[in-house]
């Protein structure tokens, strides 16, 4: 196990392994985001994952990721997961939406939106 703070999932360019876990579908608004919690298979944080996007819309696809605490993974549910990854002082996000792959958002850049 690998505790650095300079983890390759830290970084939007890198690819890390991941054991994957669905929780859900977000239904609110009717907009059908896919909740999952990804942990990291190196560092073993992990990551709360969203995607959605509307058809009909040309490049509305986006996602987002932060990494949450082991009692915020255990309780999230696929309703809560927006308000919690807005929560967290930064993630990655991208998809067509945006136009990029993956980026660090901080703040107010690339802010968790999810309705279309
Ligand atoms: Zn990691």
């Amino acid at each position: 196990m690998q505790s650095s703070e300079e983890c390759a999932c830290l970084d939007p360019e890198q690819r890390s392994e991941w054991e994957r876990r669905s929780v859900g579908v977000d239904e609110t608004k009717g907009r059908f985001g896919e909740v999952s919690l990804e942990r990291c298979a190196r560092c073993r944080r992990v990551w709360l994952c969203y995607f959605v996007e509307y058809e009909g819309f040309s490049r509305s696809g986006r996602w987002f990721r932060a990494v949450v605490s082991e009692e915020e993974a255990a309780r999230v549910r696929p309703e809560t997961a927006a308000e919690l990854l807005a929560s967290k002082p930064w993630h990655i996000y991208g998809g067509s939406y945006f136009g990029h792959a993956g980026k660090r958002g901080v703040g107010g850049e690339g802010s968790v939106r999810v309705d279309s």
